[in-house]
């Protein structure tokens, strides 16, 4: 090196120093002075990401966010809740509905039995074909009742709860269609990660004080 780089400061003083970030010259009192102001600028951005960092600790910026979808949570489950007992009372009343109803029509097939050998008997009105029936009437009813004990004519078709996809019924998804995003709450699930303290936000300032002859 033959030419004398000057001070970028001073311009009167020989730069004897170059700061590796900026490439400028330096005396050595003004890269002194220079890496105090970068020192200076360090310390800022330290305070910054403090002031940062507490707010951070101090209050829960994702709780209103937690709330909300807990809030939808909730009344999902309460509607869930709502259908489930509807579904289930709606049913009662079909099963009550159905029954009462086959139990009518036995009670009308029995009145017209009773009623019919009573007048029989009250106007001593029969002969061996009319007992032959009636007793014919009183064994089909019986037989009737003794089936529906011995073999149901209604049954529930149910659909099973763990055939049911019930975490498709309702699930968690970013808005944004951010594959990356989605690969860390899928990540996150698995290991739950606490705060972590960036590093690089504090970027290390290299210099060096080159020497020239
Ligand atoms: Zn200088
Ligand atoms: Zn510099």
């Amino acid at each position: 090196m033959t030419t004398l780089n000057r001070c970028s400061k001073c311009s009167t003083s020989v730069g004897t120093c170059t700061c590796a970030g900026c490439k400028d010259y330096f005396c050595t009192k003004h890269f002194i002075a220079h890496r105090k102001e970068l020192q200076v600028n360090l310390e800022h951005i330290t305070d910054t990401q403090n002031r940062l960092l507490k707010q951070f600790n101090e209050n829960n910026h994702y709780s209103g966010l937690q709330s909300s979808l807990f809030t939808q949570i909730d009344q999902w489950q309460s509607v869930i809740i709502q259908k489930v007992n509807q579904t289930a009372d709606n049913i009662r009343q079909q099963v009550t509905q159905m029954l009462n109803g086959q139990r009518e029509e036995s009670k009308v097939k029995f009145q017209a039995v009773v009623d019919e050998l009573r007048k029989r008997k009250e106007e001593d009105d029969f002969v061996e074909d009319d007992l032959a029936r009636l007793k014919n009437s009183i064994d089909q009813l019986q037989q009737e009742l003794g089936e529906v004990q011995q073999h149901p004519f209604l049954e529930l078709h149910v659909e099973r709860s763990e055939h049911i996809d019930w975490n498709r019924l309702i699930y968690l998804e970013y808005k944004s269609s951010d594959t990356k995003k989605k690969k860390n709450l899928e990540a996150k699930s698995e290991t739950s990660q606490g705060f972590e303290y960036d590093a690089q936000s504090t970027s290390t300032l290299k210099s060096k004080c080159n020497n020239h002859s």
